[in-house]
């Protein structure tokens, strides 16, 4: 069996889609993650990115697999009604999330008229809604661990720290730096992570919009501060093109040689390095 836990990006675009020519090397996709080991995975968020991983997934389902949703603001939440798994793929599949008015519920609404032409009910009957409280450890495996926080974006959002295979990441798209508690907070989540996917929403060059993003230097200086291996930075501005991202992507070598910008279908392993979820007791007692 293959022992790395594999991260990979499905969409990194942020706000909406682009296509076209000039964003062909980073992608047009929105928010879409997955976290593998053998028959366990993980994915964060089901934006646009999410239908083509669904087709992935059916080709070889995991055992478990486990959806996390940060918000339900489009870009994160347009893939859900078109992500097979929830009808039909792995044996063992969780949804869940902090959102208000609790996940079902979000799920209803997405799925309903005039905006969808089937509603839930098309879903697999043993698709388990879970509804998250920051501050409260979910562990929908034994071998998974997740622990979340409130991040600072306009309606709510939530960010994820993910343990796998004595792996960890933190998820943490759709969070404006700034707000002292708030950043503490998220720092206190992505403690030593090995990998930190922050982010870097605001358009390039912009000061902050004060929208619920940030600046690509305010996610590194969060990554660094929370002493993550590696940062990715994601939730790309619709604005940005691939020559923006190059050259952001130099500016970026010049102050942290760990930090990288996401692209779509990048593929970031880790050896795991146990069978189980590490504890996080130490950072979560402080929640
Ligand atoms: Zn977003
Ligand atoms: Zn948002």
């Amino acid at each position: 069996m293959d022992s790395s836990v594999h991260i990979a990006f499905h969409g990194v675009r942020g706000s909406r889609p682009v296509s076209g020519a000039d964003f062909s090397a980073y992608g047009g996709a929105t928010s879409c993650v997955s976290l593998r080991l053998g028959d366990e995975m993980v994915v964060l968020d089901l934006g646009t990115g999410a239908p083509s991983l669904g087709r992935q997934i059916a080709l070889a389902p995991p055992e478990h697999l486990t959806v996390l949703i940060g918000h339900a603001h489009y870009d994160h939440v347009a893939g859900l009604p078109f992500f097979q798994p929830l009808r039909t793929g792995a044996k063992d599949v969780v949804l869940a999330s902090a959102v208000a008015g609790g996940t079902r519920r979000m799920v209803a609404g997405l799925m309903a008229a005039p905006f969808f032409p089937v509603g839930p009910e098309v879903l697999a009957p043993t698709l388990d809604c879970v509804d998250l409280r920051p501050g409260r450890r979910f562990r929908p495996s034994p071998s998974i661990e997740v622990n979340l926080v409130d991040s600072n974006h306009p309606g709510g959002c939530t960010a994820f720290r993910v343990e796998l295979g004595g792996r960890s990441v933190l998820y943490a798209l759709d969070h404006q730096a700034g707000d002292p508690r708030l950043d503490a907070q998220l720092i206190d989540l992505g403690r030593g992570v090995d990998l930190a996917i922050l982010d870097a929403g605001e358009p390039i060059g912009a000061r902050q919009s004060g929208i619920g993003h940030s600046t690509w230097q305010e996610a590194v200086s969060l990554g660094m501060r929370m002493g993550a291996a590696k940062i990715a930075l994601a939730h790309h501005a619709p604005a940005s093109d691939d020559p923006a991202l190059d050259w952001l992507g130099a500016e970026l070598a010049d102050v942290a040689d760990n930090a990288f910008l996401a692209r779509e279908g990048q593929d970031v392993q880790f050896e795991a390095v146990c069978e189980t979820a590490l504890r996080w007791g130490t950072y979560h007692a402080g929640l």
